[in-house]
Parts: structure tokens; C-alpha cells; sequence
């Protein structure tokens, strides 16, 4: 059969290719600190260390102005005890967040301590955090003093008043006005492809790294004392679904798991990279979130079944410790049966008329519009006559549960860090997402500001790194290989191998044998179909490489899955050969990494942080708060 690239090849016609090609050619770029990714903790780890006074680069996949999850927008910022609202201690609420298995300690405590300065700082820049021009007067949570908008939602009661409704769609665009007012350096459409080590030594201090123009096809080489990984998540994995809803399966389409393999090349050490999930969205099939009531930014619609019958509230647990997952689980089968029983007729729906006016406008034409992908729900549904006074939207809540469990999405694992937000590789940081059991907005916003001020001191007092150039040869010529060959097999191929792969031996219940042998199909993969990718034009260059991000992330997933002995119910991770359940003796991080080419394993117990109060304070002596002009 004839692919569209052999098409393309043989008749020599077709759009052609926009940018100029530079296939081969090289840029270099010295800095002090390299911030890889230009998402929400990337510009914030560029506008603080840039605060510092060092030279500081972005190296951005997409565009920044708008890139990442949270570029398109954002309605909540979450679990920011600090502010002046708020009737918890921001202490106590990072010991409540973080008291649980598996939990980011140092993560949450800088969030709970930082992310009220963080918005502050945010608002200086031009961000929206307020109801100035008192458009929401009377809204439930609005406090008329200070003009923030409480969320109800997450404030069960009045008790906390620790989630703020904000404008996000501001943020981008404002953090990205701010790193060009500090002179940061940004490459926009650049996708960083390696980690730089000390005399190319895996496990060796971290000195920048290697990228490609995906519009040029230029090679990109970045020196740098100091550098912070800020590339989120990992990519579809599991699934290759191109024509329904998309090719990720929730976050930005550049999130592609390319952090999470240069880290593990270079020698960095990741932890409860076992941990998977079944996928809630982004297949296309399946629209448990964002429809009509009852969750996110629908936060106070009523859910109603067909007869206009009020449903049982269904919330998400976590902010208020007395709604559990178990509770949430117990709503949903109360739900269901009442179905079954003919209690409550589908379809549900999410009752806009019921609401008052005040509390409609509010969440419909703020929230909706402010987080992100709802936008186009409003757009969509007004534009076609649709009047929430009106109308009723309809939920898409099937009863048959989640998208089949082999179709899964990465669980929360992510780098190992320190109280610097430091790896266990000198000069390498982390921050969002890219850090384990990461939370939302405000977490990425807040570590990233925190790690751009460690990584900026810690390059004040290095000395100038020195490239190995046999490193940058030989990351050149595994980058240009796909455009050195003119048939083979294309991008999408390979991801759909590798989805197989996942689907076939890392599902939801795993053994010793079909871990191996899936271990074994991606080195399979790794050395008889790789190198028989195929790309014509930069953006498909870009993909391949992608592409082989994957492979190498999902080897990160076996190995890690091999190397925890039990089950457990938090992980979401079952091995039929150790059936035990959360056994005490591994209750505790599993960490993997990679050392001169072979697999190491460590654990740490759950509480490594410490104390998190006396610990933040002992590590941020010279913190002031709010940056002041
Ligand atoms: C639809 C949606 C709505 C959300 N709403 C909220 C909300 O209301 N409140 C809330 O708290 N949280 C919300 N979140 C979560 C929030 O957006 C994320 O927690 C946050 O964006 C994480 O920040 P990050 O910096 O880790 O990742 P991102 O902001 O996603 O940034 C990662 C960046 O890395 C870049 N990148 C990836 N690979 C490379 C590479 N190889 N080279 C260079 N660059 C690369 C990407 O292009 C991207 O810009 C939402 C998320 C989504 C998807």
C-alpha cells in the first residue's frame, strides 16, 4: 500500500513546507539558567530567576504566549491557605494535603506557603485575580472588601475559603510580557531533544541541552550552569486516537513525555512511574467531566435527571477532607442504581434556570470561559441560540463507567526532588508537573517561581560549563536519522506499535512474565523499527522524536512496575503475582534510575521531607515574599 508520504515522494506535489529548512544547521546558545518548557512553571521559573539577575533562556515546543495546559486558561487557583481570606494555616492545610501515602510534601508546602504571593505577584504583572469592576456583586463567596471570589465549591460550608475563581485567561500573556520586560531569552517552537552532561557522563551535573526548530529543522544547542525541566506529563501512551478526541489524552498536545526520557537518559531518578490510571478523557467516547454540572467549572449547577429530579451532589474529594473517593464512589452507585431502578430517568442534565441570575452569569460566562476548554462550549452553545436562563445542558453521563482499563494515562509519577526542587543531578531542577504527585495551577506556578530562584543562586557560583561536542554529535545524528531516510514507516506507525505494546503487557493487571516480555517488545521496537522512521518535513521530524520519547518512557514505566513487588490500591496497580494489597513493608517511594546503562532501584520512606514547616523555613531564609519593584 502506498503511504501519503510515498505519494507525496513519487508525484512531488503538495503544499508545500512554509519555513525555510535548515536541516543540520546549528545555533548555540549560552545562558546561566535553561528553563526547559515554557508552560505555567516554566515562565514562572524564568521571571524569578531572571528577578535574580542571571541570563536566563526559554526553550519552548509551542508557541508561549498560550502554550501548555494551562496556556489556554484556568478558573480556579487552588489551596492557597495564605490568603487573607482564608481560616486555615497554611502550614497545617500543606500537612493535611501531604499527610496521605504519596504525597509531594515539599511540593505542597511551597505551594501552600508561596502560591498567595505567587498570585499577588501575578496580578502585578497584569493578571485578573479580582472582580474590580464588581461585575459578580453578590456571587456566593465574593467578599465585597477584598473583591476575591471564594469558590463554593471547594469550601464545603465556609469552612476554609482556600480555592480563589480567577481569570486565567490573562495569565499566559501577562507571564509571558513579564519574562520578555526581564530580557529572557524565549525560542518558541523549539522542542529540547537531550540533556547535556559533565564529560557526557550519565548521572554526571547537568550543563543544557539539545533542541530542534520544528519549523526550521535548525539543531539547537544550549550551554547552560543551571537548568530547570518544566515539560509536564507524558503523552497518549496507551492510545493513538488521531481523529477523536485527539492525540493527548487531556493536556497540550506538546506534552509528549520528551522531559520524562531526556531525565532518564541523563541518569535523573524518578519515583511511582507505576502508578497509571484508567483515561476519563480526551478518547472522544467518553464525557464524565465538563458537561453540564457537578464538577470543575460547573461547580454550583444542579444536576437533574430528565424529570427535572434533583440528583445526589457528586464532588470531588480532596480540599475537604470529609468528602473521600469512597464517598464519591458510594454517590455515583446510589446514582446508578436509582437508574436501574427507574428512581431517576436519564438524560441528566445541568440546571441552569434553577440557579439564581447572579450565580448563572457568573459560572457560565466567568468560569466557563476561564478555564479553558469549556470556552468553546459557551461559544458553541450560544452562538447555535442556546440561553442558559433558558436552557438546560445536557450531561453526556453514560452509566457504564470509565473507557475500557486498557486504555490508560499516566499516574503521578514524576522526578525525585529535593527542598531546591533539585534532582539528584546537580544543576538539574524541576518544577509542575514534571515533579511527582504535582497538583494544579497554582502548584506549577508556585514550584516553578521556587525552583527559578535555587536553580539562579546555584548558578551564581558555578563556574562556566564545558560542552562535551562528542555528546552533541551524537544527539545530532539521532535527531536528523528520520530525515535521512526517505521511505520506512511514519510517526504514526510506530506510536500505535508502542500503544500496542502498553495495552498488550502494561495494563491494568501486570505479572513478572508479561512485564518482561513487554520490556522486550520495546526494545524490539527500539532496535528493528526505530531506525526505520521516516520524516519529510520538520513538524513530522518532530513527531518522530516524539515518538521516541515514548518508547523510552514507557520503558520507565515497566522497569518501574517490575520493580514494585505488591500490589497497591493507591497506585491504582495490580500485580496478580504479589495479590497482597498495600502490604505495610512497601508503603514507601520506589525510586528507579538509570546508571551507566543499567537500572537502579532505591526506596525512601514516605515522610523524606521531614518536618515540612521547619524544613521550608531552614531552606528559605532570604525568602521576602512579593517581589517589589
Ligand atoms: C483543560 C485544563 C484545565 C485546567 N484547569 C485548571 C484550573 O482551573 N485550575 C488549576 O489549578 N489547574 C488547572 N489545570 C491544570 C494546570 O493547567 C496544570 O497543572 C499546569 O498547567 C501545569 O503546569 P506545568 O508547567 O507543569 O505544565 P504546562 O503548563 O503544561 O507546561 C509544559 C510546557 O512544556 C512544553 N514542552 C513539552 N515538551 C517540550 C519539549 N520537548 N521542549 C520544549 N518544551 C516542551 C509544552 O509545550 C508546555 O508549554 C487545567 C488543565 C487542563 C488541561
Amino acid at each position: 500500500m502506498t503511504t501519503w508520504h510515498e505519494f507525496y515522494q513519487e508525484k512531488g506535489y503538495g503544499p508545500k513546507w512554509p519555513y525555510s529548512i535548515k536541516f543540520g544547521e546549528e545555533q548555540r546558545i549560552d545562558t546561566d539558567v535553561l528553563i526547559i518548557g515554557g508552560g505555567i512553571s516554566g515562565c514562572w521559573a524564568a521571571i524569578s530567576a531572571a528577578r535574580k539577575g542571571v541570563r536566563v533562556a526559554i526553550v519552548e515546543k509551542g508557541a508561549t504566549v498560550r502554550s501548555g495546559a494551562g496556556g489556554p486558561g484556568c478558573d480556579h487557583w487552588c489551596d492557597v491557605p495564605a490568603n487573607p481570606l482564608s481560616k486555615v494555616d497554611p502550614d497545617e492545610w500543606a500537612h493535611g494535603l501531604s499527610n496521605g501515602p504519596y504525597a509531594c510534601g515539599i511540593g505542597r508546602e511551597i505551594q501552600c506557603r508561596e502560591n498567595y504571593d505567587t498570585l499577588l505577584e501575578l496580578e502585578k504583572m497584569g493578571g485578573k485575580i479580582r472582580d474590580t469592576e464588581d461585575k459578580h456583586k453578590g456571587v456566593e463567596g465574593r467578599d465585597d472588601a477584598t473583591k476575591f471570589m471564594i469558590s463554593p465549591r471547594y469550601n464545603a460550608n465556609h469552612e476554609h475559603n482556600v480555592v480563589i475563581r480567577v481569570w486565567g485567561t490573562t495569565f499566559k500573556p501577562a507571564l509571558k510580557k513579564e519574562c520578555q520586560r526581564l530580557g529572557v531569552k524565549i525560542y518558541d517552537r523549539v522542542m529540547a531533544t537531550s540533556l547535556l552532561t559533565k564529560d557526557s557522563r550519565q548521572g554526571g551535573r547537568v550543563i543544557g541541552a539539545t533542541g530542534l526548530n520544528n519549523r526550521t529543522g535548525e539543531f539547537m544547542i544550549f550551554n547552560a550552569k543551571a537548568t530547570i525541566l518544566a515539560t509536564a506529563v507524558g503523552g497518549s501512551l496507551w492510545l493513538l486516537n488521531t481523529e477523536l478526541g485527539g492525540y493527548n489524552t487531556f493536556l497540550s498536545r506538546t506534552i509528549s513525555g520528551d522531559g520524562i526520557a531526556m531525565a532518564w537518559k541523563a541518569g535523573a531518578e524518578f519515583t511511582m512511574m507505576e502508578h497509571t490510571q484508567s483515561l476519563h478523557l480526551g478518547t472522544g467516547f467518553k464525557h464524565e467531566w465538563y458537561t453540564g454540572a457537578g464538577d470543575a467549572s460547573y461547580e454550583n449547577v444542579p444536576s437533574v435527571d430528565n424529570n427535572g429530579k434533583a440528583l445526589p451532589v457528586v464532588t470531588e474529594p480532596g480540599w475537604d477532607k470529609k468528602i473521600t473517593w469512597e464517598m464519591m464512589r458510594t454517590q455515583w452507585d446510589r446514582v446508578r442504581e436509582g437508574i436501574m431502578s427507574g428512581e431517576f430517568e436519564l438524560p441528566f442534565y445541568g440546571d441552569f434556570p434553577q440557579m439564581k441570575d447572579v450565580e448563572r452569569e457568573t459560572t457560565w460566562n466567568m468560569m466557563l470561559k476561564e478555564e479553558s476548554t469549556t470556552k468553546i462550549i459557551v461559544d458553541t452553545y450560544t452562538g447555535s441560540g442556546f440561553d442558559p436562563a433558558r436552557d438546560q445542558l445536557m450531561m453526556y453521563q453514560l452509566i457504564e463507567g470509565n473507557s475500557p482499563p486498557q486504555w490508560r494515562s499516566n499516574g503521578a509519577g514524576g522526578l525525585m526532588v529535593d527542598w531546591n526542587l533539585k534532582t539528584n543531578l546537580d544543576g538539574l531542577y524541576a518544577a509542575g508537573m514534571q515533579i511527582y504527585s504535582a497538583a494544579d495551577h497554582s502548584f506549577a506556578a508556585a514550584t516553578g517561581r521556587y525552583a527559578g530562584r535555587k536553580a539562579a543562586d546555584y548558578a551564581s557560583q558555578i563556574d562556566d560549563p564545558v560542552i562535551t561536542e562528542d555528546q552533541v554529535r551524537i544527539e545530532k545524528e539521532r535527531v536528523y536519522a528520520p530525515v535521512n531516510r526517505n521511505s520506512g514507516i511514519d510517526w504514526k506507525e510506530l506510536h500505535a506499535g508502542i500503544s500496542k505494546v502498553m495495552r498488550y503487557f502494561c495494563s491494568e493487571f501486570k505479572t513478572e512474565t508479561i512485564l518482561n516480555i513487554g520490556l522486550e517488545r520495546l526494545k524490539d521496537i527500539e532496535k528493528n523499527w526505530s531506525p526505520r522512521l521516516f520524516a519529510l518535513d520538520p513538524h513530522k521530524l518532530m513527531r518522530s522524536l516524539e515518538d521516541l520519547s515514548m518508547l523510552t518512557h514507557a520503558r520507565l514505566i515497566m522497569e518501574s512496575s517490575l520493580a514494585r513487588k505488591a500490589s497497591s490500591r493507591y497506585l491504582d496497580f495490580h500485580r496478580i503475582d504479589y495479590p497482597e494489597y498495600d502490604p505495610p513493608e512497601w508503603n514507601k517511594f520506589i525510586t528507579v534510575k538509570l546508571d551507566g546503562g543499567a537500572v537502579f532501584t532505591r526506596e525512601k520512606p514516605f515522610d523524606y521531607a521531614g518536618d515540612l514547616k521547619k524544613n521550608y523555613e531552614a531552606n528559605n531564609l532570604d525568602y521576602t515574599g512579593v517581589y517589589a519593584e
